[in-house]
């Protein structure tokens, strides 16, 4: 299978071959768990799995290492627990437990390793010493900073010279910088927040250090994709590249650099300082965690993607056509096969979701139209290998349009339903008319096709 994927390095999409195809490492920057992740948050999650489960159908599934971290030592942590009153770890395990629980709804499959920064403070220092002994670092005022002028590739990824940073550095710079672009390493914490001893004095790490300190101690370098949301290219990933390449004389850091679009809510970023987030903690109440995936891939990863209700309901609908063309097979069982060429072939250039859904409703038609048990069989076997590897069609038929009916209502619903296939085939439309009626006081939306009704719960209000 020939995977092609975007570099934001090289700016085009290039062929993929792991350095080593039987460990094919991949790393991507995880939350900071200060509270609950919104929807934008959830996209890279739902991109990168995507990723995930194609490079394990591709490699194997023993030959993938996925490592996504977990930022619990943070201001916003700091703050949040000083808010409470409470210790920074019952923050962090909150929240981290809440991100497992909802990421896991939208179907993501948990990453290889989940390295926590708290974990890693000692590879942190060790790199940062190693930065200093290079000539890439020095120490200033309890501080600790990465020497910006040393590395003259500085730049290279974000595409921004360093001569420019100086213009762009809006804010004022501290008095123990060489270099305005020059960013912290280590720093001394502040009454209250968590403190480890260094050898540069008590403090505690920089942000970027604590990426390429784990890249490094948990897969080694260089590792075969380093993915995150395209805010984190600058200064986010242009920092942990200058460190995890200087804190070695040099070499390779991360062979592919992958970034997602914004999820935007009319016209703007969504993002928790904006305050316009929508949080699938919430949303997941009312709408599966499918829909919300569906809703998340429905647009090329690279590209932005608006969020509306309108969104989650075409995904929704989207969702009903092709479970109810499973639904209407439900008596065939499935031929175990792989997904077909041409779905593959959408998904491995460059992860093109939208053409690879449009592959499963090519599929789901020709499931409906086919003639014969044995085309039937092997249409929905195709049908659901491809939607599976996407994380989609993992409900049964009638559960997914049963929604959260309970056994009562179930059992009331089908019997109406068979009640109003009696006095269609009796022409008696009053009464017909009359059941759907009565479904529809019960919160039932029904869709007739050509093999029968399905049906599934409305929305609450
Ligand atoms: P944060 O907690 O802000 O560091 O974000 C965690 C991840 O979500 C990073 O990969 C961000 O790039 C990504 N992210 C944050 N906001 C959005 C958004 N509105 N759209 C897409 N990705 C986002
Ligand atoms: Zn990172």
């Amino acid at each position: 299978m020939n995977l092609r994927l975007y570099d934001t390095m090289a700016r085009e999409k290039r062929p993929f071959a792991p350095a080593d195809p039987r460990r094919v490492t991949m790393y991507v920057c995880g939350p900071t768990v200060y509270g609950f992740a919104h929807i934008g948050n959830a996209r890279p999650v739902v991109v990168f799995d995507v990723l995930f489960r194609l490079l394990r159908q591709i490699y194997g599934e023993n030959a993938v290492v996925y490592a996504r971290n977990v930022t619990d030592v943070d201001d916003k942590i700091n703050a949040k627990a000083a808010d409470e009153g409470v210790d920074i770890s019952v923050i962090t395990e909150r929240y981290l437990a809440a991100y497992h629980e909802d990421m896991g709804a939208l179907g993501a499959l948990r990453p290889t390793l989940e390295p926590r920064a708290t974990a890693h403070i000692e590879a942190m220092q060790q790199q940062i010493a190693g930065l200093i002994q290079q000539g890439h670092a020095y120490a200033a005022e309890g501080h600790v900073l990465f020497d910006t002028q040393s590395y003259e590739n500085y730049g290279k990824l974000s595409g921004r010279p360093l001569d420019e940073m100086i213009a762009g550095a809006r804010v004022e710079v501290a008095p123990y910088k060489r270099h305005p672009a020059d960013f912290v390493l280590w720093k001394p914490s502040k009454p209250g927040e968590p403190v480890w001893e260094s050898p540069w004095g008590p403090g505690r790490p920089g942000w970027h250090i604590e990426c390429s300190a784990m890249i490094e101690s948990e897969l080694g370098l260089p590792i075969d994709i380093h993915g995150g949301g395209i805010d984190l290219i600058f200064p986010h990933h242009e920092n942990e590249l200058a460190q995890g390449v200087c804190a070695h004389g040099g070499g390779e850091f991360a062979r592919l650099w992958m970034h997602n679009g914004f999820l935007d809510m009319a016209g703007e970023k969504m993002s928790k300082s904006l305050g316009n987030v929508v949080i699938p903690h919430d949303l997941l109440q009312r709408v599966p965690g499918e829909v919300l995936r569906w809703a998340l891939l429905s647009a090329h990863y690279r590209q932005p993607l608006d969020w509306t209700e309108g969104l989650i309901e075409q995904s929704r609908s989207s969702l009903d056509r092709l479970y109810g063309a499973l639904q209407r097979v439900k008596g065939i069982a499935a031929e175990r096969t792989d997904p077909p060429a041409a779905f593959l072939e959408a998904l491995t250039d460059d992860l093109n979701t939208p053409r690879a859904t449009a592959e499963l409703f090519a599929l789901a038609k020709a499931l409906e139209t086919a003639h014969g048990e044995a085309e039937k069989a092997r249409l929905k076997g195709e049908l659901l290998a491809a939607a599976n590897l996407l994380g989609f069609l993992t409900a049964d038929p009638d559960v997914w349009f049963a929604g959260a009916a309970d056994e009562g209502l179930r059992a009331q619903v089908e019997a109406l339903l068979e009640q109003r296939v009696e006095a269609r085939n009796a022409k008696d439309w009053p009464t017909a008319d009359r059941i759907r009626e009565q479904l529809d006081g019960l919160g039932v939306i029904v869709m007739d096709g050509p093999q029968g009704a399905t049906w599934r719960l409305k929305e609450p209000a």
